[in-house]
């Protein structure tokens, strides 16, 4: 099956054995009438297994050409899950420029329980290895990179990973399955936060593992279970149905992203463009490599790098919706260092070139003609 029949079809069959329904049934349930102690149809427990949820996550699945899927109730409920695979005294190399939820994770709660991590560029993947030593169990990557569209090569992290016997997981949210497929790359993990692209309509917070490996797999249904950060039917409802028009959003995302990068690169008040689709992007041959077209992921800094001009141009936009997160239908426009990233040090945030001006853009599959003139005006 190809991607996009997946996006529609995939793990879908017989969802609805006793009435044929199209959409998998929502089973608002907590427990299962057993017939004998022990004797159930295959779910005894929701927080263990929902039939809602189960389809969901043979869907994460089938799009992202894994085996297994597991849906968490955030996607830092699905990376929480993985880094419990570790115990104290486990090294991790992740990527610096960081998710800010993802960094507060890590530093925040888990180094607390003995876990080391080791935050670095990893744009020349070869600085990946300098970092590796008897501890290391995970190597943690994100590309693009939030907010500056870094391009991380998942080919050479797999290889680096595969050399020394270690865990490679990707977090996929900004690329999607349709633009990057990790485990293809040799990642061992995929993770999204299903909140953005793959629920697509601001609607659900929601999280994503995919793996091919049938004991990894155990082990993180396990800790899915025991932890208990599952989510619930209704949202597995919902995103199931964002699914299936996965595929002509991110098209229309793309498009409209180009347009727009375009458009800001050739502004006489713009700075600097940040998009993986530019040939001067430092890394846009591994983008062009390993990524099928370049997402609606832009970032943008105004010359004169002014915080307060950049707040000035997030507050005049209509329809870019001032907000955090990303991936919903609508446009949206967030100031990363007083956002997204505020938890992030100042100092540290600047060394990743999250600058005062900073500008992050979640292009829409609005009609481009509008959100180019709704920039025009706010940027004056
Ligand atoms: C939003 C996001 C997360 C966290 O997901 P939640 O669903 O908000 O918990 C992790 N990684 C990236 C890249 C994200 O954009």
């Amino acid at each position: 099956m190809k991607f996009n029949t997946k996006t529609i079809h995939g793990g879908q069959h017989d969802v609805d054995p006793a009435y044929g329904s199209v959409m998998p049934p929502i089973y608002q349930t907590s427990t299962y009438a057993q017939s004998t102690p022990g004797g159930h149809k295959g779910f005894e427990y929701s927080r263990s297994g929902n039939p809602t949820r189960a389809a969901l996550e043979r869907a994460f699945a089938s799009i992202e050409n894994g085996k297994h899927g597991l849906a968490f109730a955030s996607g830092l409920a699905a990376i929480d899950a993985v880094v419990k695979l570790l115990k104290p005294g486990d090294e991790v190399i992740s990527t610096n420029d960081l998710y800010g939820g993802t960094y507060r994770l890590f530093t925040k709660v888990f180094e607390q329980f003995g876990v080391k991590f080791h935050f670095i560029g990893m744009e020349n993947a070869a600085q990946v290895e300098n970092y590796v030593n008897d501890n290391t169990r995970l190597i943690w990557v994100e590309t693009p990179t939030n907010p500056m569209m870094n391009i991380i090569d998942i080919k050479a992290c797999a290889a680096v990973a595969r050399k020394h016997g270690l865990l490679l997981a990707v977090d996929n949210t900004f690329a999607t399955p349709y633009l990057q497929q990790p485990l293809d790359l040799g990642a061992d993990i995929v993770m999204h936060s299903a909140t953005k692209y793959l629920g697509g309509h601001s609607d659900v917070v929601m999280g994503a593992l995919v793996v091919n490996d049938d004991k990894l797999a155990e082990k993180l249904y396990f800790i899915q279970n025991a932890s208990g950060a599952v989510c619930g039917p209704q949202d597995s409802f919902l995103v199931l149905r964002g699914l299936k028009t996965l595929h002509v959003r991110m098209q229309r995302h793309c498009e409209n992203g180009k347009t727009i990068a375009e458009f800001l690169l050739n502004h006489p008040k713009i700075e600097k463009v940040y998009w993986p689709g530019f040939e001067s992007h430092p890394n846009h041959a591994i983008a062009r490599d390993q990524m099928r077209d370049y997402g609606g992921m832009i970032s943008f800094v105004t010359k004169g790098n002014n915080y307060d001009e950049a707040v000035r141009i997030v507050e005049n936009l209509k329809i870019f919706t001032l907000a955090e997160s990303l991936g919903g239908v609508e446009s949206l426009a967030g100031h990363p260092a007083s956002m997204t990233h505020a938890s992030i040090p100042k100092e540290e945030r600047e060394k990743t070139g999250v600058v005062d001006a900073l500008i992050r853009l979640s292009v829409g599959i609005e009609d481009v003609n509008d959100l180019i003139a709704d920039l025009e005006q706010a940027i004056g």
